[in-house]
């Protein structure tokens, strides 16, 4: 097992190949509880919350409730707490910048140009996360490279630039589609019911459509806008 002792650069490339179990308990031995597992849900997410609870039961586990959600996500993330006996912890805007948001812009901003989007994006999500990254030495994502183009050069373990250079997990970097498919099959894990309404990728309610076979897996997230500009912020450092 690769030790925190380890020079950063040799962790990350004899991690880049290894297997999400083998990732997951170097990053539990490394950080402690210093390290927990960022969730929306989607279906990566769930496969990466299965495999973690089976190596540690009292894995970290926090997500980020923008108040505009689909309530499917929210009958999910009861069920991930039933099965798993696991505790969420979830991380709210903060109440008088969603106030000053939508006294100055409206609901629905969002539909407004990227700019505005990107506003709502900040204030319910990027802010929240950086507080909750703030108490943290490492966090452990559901990426894929072949989510969208802005995802294809993310690595297994790296370092996370725009968050103080804490450390960034992506143990299901290389996974494809079918093979998380396959795993919440086999492993009976229970799934985003979106999922099977033609939601591949899933988000905040007004923010996500279906997608049609033919089109990319984003297709669905900020549709009005083009492939290039689809990131909420969370992911900075992706690399096209
Ligand atoms: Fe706002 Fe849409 Fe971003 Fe959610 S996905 S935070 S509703 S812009």
């Amino acid at each position: 097992m690769i030790g925190i002792n380890t020079d950063a650069g040799d962790v990350m490339d004899s991690l880049e190949n290894a297997h999400a179990e083998e990732v997951l308990q170097w990053a539990f031995e490394a950080f402690g509880n210093k390290v927990a597992i960022a969730s929306s849900f989607g279906a990566e997410d769930v496969v990466l919350i299965d495999i973690a609870v089976g190596i540690n039961p009292e894995a970290r586990i926090f997500t980020l409730d923008t108040g505009r959600l689909p309530h499917e996500t929210y009958e999910l993330m009861d069920q991930i707490k039933n099965k798993y006996n696991v505790n969420i912890e979830v991380c709210f805007p903060e109440e008088h910048r969603i106030k000053t948001m939508v006294e100055e812009h409206g609901f629905n901003l969002f539909y407004n140009g990227v700019q505005k989007r990107r506003l709502c994006c900040n204030i319910r999500k990027v802010e929240p996360l950086q507080k909750k990254l703030g108490e943290l030495d490492a966090w452990v994502c559901g990426l894929r490279r072949d989510q969208a183009i802005t995802r294809t050069g993310i690595r297994t373990v790296e370092i996370d630039a725009s968050n103080r250079g804490i450390i960034k997990i992506n143990p299901l970097a290389a996974w494809t589609e079918k093979e998380i498919w396959d795993y919440i099959k086999e492993n009976e894990v229970p799934y985003n019911r979106l999922h099977d309404q033609g939601y591949p990728s899933i988000g905040c309610s007004p923010c996500t459509r279906p997608v049609r076979a033919i089109e990319d897996i984003r297709a669905g997230r900020w549709w009005w806008e083009s492939p290039e500009l689809k990131e909420c912020g969370l992911h900075k450092n992706d690399r096209n």
